[in-house]
């Protein structure tokens, strides 16, 4: 869904007669971007955990394009320890191509 579609929907949802306010606008986009911001859960971290490992292995910048995932990897000791298995295989793997 658009920014504007869900103002809009705002908008339609207050009484025609009240005027949504510049300030209600701007209040309403920073919950927006701190939705944004809201902790990813285990099940959409693994799901994208492979990418994660992969960005890591090649450009050693994973943590800052998925600043989501690097955050729940601090905080869930669980996925942490799925994430370090699979970078240790990945390693072992490139370390093995770069040989041949
Ligand atoms: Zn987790």
């Amino acid at each position: 869904m658009k920014i504007t579609d869900i103002i809009q929907k705002v908008r339609n949802s207050i009484s025609p007669q009240e005027q949504l306010s510049n300030e209600a606008v701007l209040g309403f986009l920073r919950v927006l971007e701190n939705v944004d911001k809201e902790e990813i859960s285990c099940d959409e971290l693994y799901t994208k955990l492979d990418e994660y490992v992969d960005r890591q292995v090649d450009m050693k910048d994973a943590a800052r394009i998925m600043p989501l995932m690097r955050e729940h990897l601090n905080i869930c000791p669980e996925c942490c320890e799925e994430y370090e298995a699979l970078l240790h295989v990945i390693e072992l793997t490139e370390a093995n191509k770069n040989d041949g």
